[in-house]
């Protein structure tokens, strides 16, 4: 990043980048979750969920390239090895080892709900200190707060169903 830009970032910037690989690698769990969910999920109203999975895991991956690309205007380096996925996650991931389409939604809930609070987290932490990350983590989060909600939308469809 340029010396300007560097300057301007009112905090420990190590410890920013390490804040930032954790997300990343949220990011990356959770595209797979959502990718190969699409691919297994069974049940009711299993066209609408695919496409909603499909479409979040898409995201995802967008929020992995908004991330690193902030990493390494810091001076960064990015996660490099898949397996510090597991060990530097917030998030962690959950096998959607039953495909019935409740606890796939289930599981993906329960990711947005804790991305939803790593972003805020960041958000508190970046405030008045870093305005290009602040502004980055509030990007991600209107995603995060709306994947939330399609799929609470979508579980409550499905649970009105008899
Ligand atoms: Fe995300
Ligand atoms: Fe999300
Ligand atoms: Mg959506």
């Amino acid at each position: 990043m340029g010396t300007k830009g560097r300057e301007m970032v009112s905090m420990d910037v190590s410890e920013l980048i390490e804040l930032l690989n954790k997300a990343f690698a949220d990011e990356w769990l959770a595209y797979y979750q959502y990718w190969v969910g699409a691919k297994v999920v069974k049940g009711p109203m299993r066209g609408q969920v695919t496409s909603e999975l499909e479409e979040h895991a898409g995201e995802e991956l967008e929020h992995a390239q908004m991330l690193i690309e902030r990493i390494t205007q810091l001076g960064g380096t990015p996660i490099l090895n898949p397996e510090d996925w597991y060990r530097m996650t917030n998030c962690g991931y959950d096998a959607p080892t039953d495909h019935f389409v409740v606890p796939v939604l289930e599981q993906n809930i329960k990711g947005e709900q804790c991305a939803i609070e790593v972003y805020n987290k960041l958000l508190e932490i970046t405030k008045d200190k870093d305005p290009v990350t602040y502004h980055m983590a509030l990007e991600i989060l209107e995603d995060e707060v709306e994947h939330e909600e399609d799929l609470q939308a979508i579980l409550e469809d499905l649970r009105e169903r008899r």
